[in-house]
């Protein structure tokens, strides 16, 4: 059996938007509701997925705002980025923007794998981000677009599936080990 690819995904965005809880869902199949602030996890999990088999690394990051600077680490194997926002906030989605720049200033190009992900989606009734919106900044920085719930388990999968076959792409240059 051919061994699992490693590949390591970045998960970025305002704090409080719901990265911990993505990476829980994804990882242990719970949603815990109680807000404890990251400082900085990784999670791994094993993945199937178009017949290959993955070692997805999931660096849950602390969370950032509009004034942070990019750590330089976060250039460095990384594979591909989650950027999350939550539907309830709009300055959460324009701190995705502003990762964005600030992200490819970092990486010096343009083509890394991104899924922007607007997160709570259960709270329709907060709802401050119209998905039209979260689907124009996507297109903007050429990323696929999911909204989500993690406390419902709506999409979360979809979301890791994604950027990897977003990474698969153009994987030419990534080896296997
Ligand atoms: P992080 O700081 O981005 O890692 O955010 P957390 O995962 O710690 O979540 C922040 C808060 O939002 C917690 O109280 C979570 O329970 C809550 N939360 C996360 N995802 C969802 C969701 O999809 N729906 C709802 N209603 N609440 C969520």
């Amino acid at each position: 059996m051919p061994e699992a690819k490693k590949r390591k995904v970045a998960l970025m965005g305002s704090r409080s938007v719901g990265k911990s809880s993505l990476a829980i869902q994804f990882v242990q199949g719970q949603f815990v509701d109680h807000y404890e602030p990251t400082i900085e996890n990784t999670f791994n999990k094993k993945v199937n997925l178009h017949g290959s088999e993955y070692e997805l690394y999931l660096v849950d990051t602390a969370g950032q705002d509009e004034y942070s600077i990019m750590p330089p680490e976060y250039s460095v194997d990384v594979h591909g980025y989650v950027l999350v926002y939550s539907i309830d906030s709009m300055k959460s989605l324009e701190v995705c923007q502003t990762l964005h720049e600030k992200l490819i200033d970092l990486i010096g190009n343009n083509n890394v794998p991104i899924v922007l992900v607007g997160n709570k989606c259960d709270l329709h009734a907060d709802r401050q981000v119209s998905s039209e919106e979260g689907r124009r900044l996507a297109a903007e920085i050429k990323a696929v677009f999911l909204e989500t719930s993690a406390k419902n388990n709506q999409n979360v999968a979809d979301v890791f599936h994604k950027v990897l076959s977003e990474m698969e792409k153009d994987s030419g240059t990534l080896d296997n080990g």
